[in-house]
């Protein structure tokens, strides 16, 4: 087992979302030896190897994994932040046990944003998908909150080739599923 335990040192409220906390964990152990792997099996994961650190995109917001802490963004009560943290510690650990069938990865993977996202859709910001532009569908899209079915329009004839390199576009980040059928990528909560 790499990881032991973790213990929640701080628990504050967000600055842009006061019914959000931010909750910051101390690690029993160095896990930065399993970031090549989580890098490896995490498609939406960016790692910067100098830190070093790992970015998670979840449903609600990010995770921020370091060598002896992680910070948990965006939840709305330490109940949740420790759900999010009890399913990192097993991923971790799980990941570590199998690294001899994994494929480390050693560099950043691209990174896709909501302003590439919103290349490939309508941009007429008619509301259908409950949002009140093209651009928060597109945030919502990349948090796993909505789905690419959620934008009528995307289903017309005419904007079949978007909605194909739309959902290739996706997969490169782990997001196909969520743009596929609104599956959330986040398991914890
Ligand atoms: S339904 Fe589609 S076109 Fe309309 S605002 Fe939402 S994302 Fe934009």
């Amino acid at each position: 087992m790499l990881l032991r335990d973790y213990k929640i040192t701080r628990v504050r409220r967000s600055l842009c979302n006061p019914e959000w906390i931010a909750a910051r964990a101390e690690l029993s152990d160095d896990i930065r030896e399993v970031f090549p792997y989580l890098n490896a099996v995490l498609k939406n994961a960016v790692y910067t190897p100098k830190v070093p650190s790992l970015n998670v995109k979840m449903e609600t917001g990010f995770i921020s994994v370091m060598p002896r802490e992680i910070l948990v963004g965006q939840v709305l009560c330490e109940e949740d932040a420790m759900k999010v943290l009890d399913y990192l510690k097993e991923l971790i650990n799980d990941t570590w046990e199998r690294r001899e069938t994994i494929t480390p990865l050693y560099e950043r993977k691209a990174e896709v944003k909501a302003k590439d996202v919103v290349g490939f859709l309508p941009k007429t910001n008619c509301r259908d998908c409950g949002l009140p532009t093209c651009f928060a569908f597109a945030v919502a899209v990349m948090r796993g909150q909505k789905c690419l079915k959620d934008c009528s329009a995307l289903g017309k004839l005419e904007f079949a080739e978007d909605k194909e390199a739309l959902l290739r576009l996706l997969q490169t980040v782990g997001l196909e599923e969520a743009a596929k059928a609104g599956v959330s990528i986040r398991k914890a909560l």
